[in-house]
């Protein structure tokens, strides 16, 4: 899509200037999946916070992930919330869930949307949308 200056328009992206999600963001952009893990409870939470949501101690860590997990749920975005992705529809706006237990949203690519299913087995793969900020986003693999 164009602006009427004939223009590409930018997608929006993250604005990853808080200090407290500034390691998740240089993870992405060594292509590394990492997610809190709280030593206190041993078990991952999603998303980051100051303290973990089971046991709301604040002794909690990033931990590299296997990237691996499943289509816990999905919809198709018919009608994009910003123009910058009009091009781009259908697409699927996923809950995945990691092996690890805790469910991300994102965008599942590398596959026709009509064929995306529950269940569907994925891994994370990296996409350098600008110099500053790599996207976390998944494609199917087999079973
Ligand atoms: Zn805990």
């Amino acid at each position: 899509m164009t602006t009427e200056q004939g223009q590409a328009l930018s997608k929006p992206l993250p604005r990853p200037e808080h200090a407290f999600t500034d390691q998740f963001w240089d993870a992405c952009q060594r292509h590394e999946l990492i997610i809190p893990y709280c030593t206190k409870c041993s078990r991952y939470f999603w998303y980051p916070r100051q303290e973990c949501p089971f046991c709301l101690e604040g002794a909690w860590e990033w931990r590299k992930v296997s990237g691996k997990g499943r289509v816990y749920t999905f919809t198709l975005v018919r009608q994009p919330g910003h123009p910058a992705f009009a091009e781009e529809v259908p697409y699927p706006y996923a809950i995945i869930q990691l092996d690890e237990g805790v469910r991300l949203i994102s965008n599942v690519v590398g596959i026709d949307p009509l064929q995306l299913q529950c269940e569907q087995r994925v891994e994370v793969v990296f996409e350098e949308a600008s110099p500053d900020v790599t996207l976390f986003k998944f494609r199917p693999i087999p079973e």
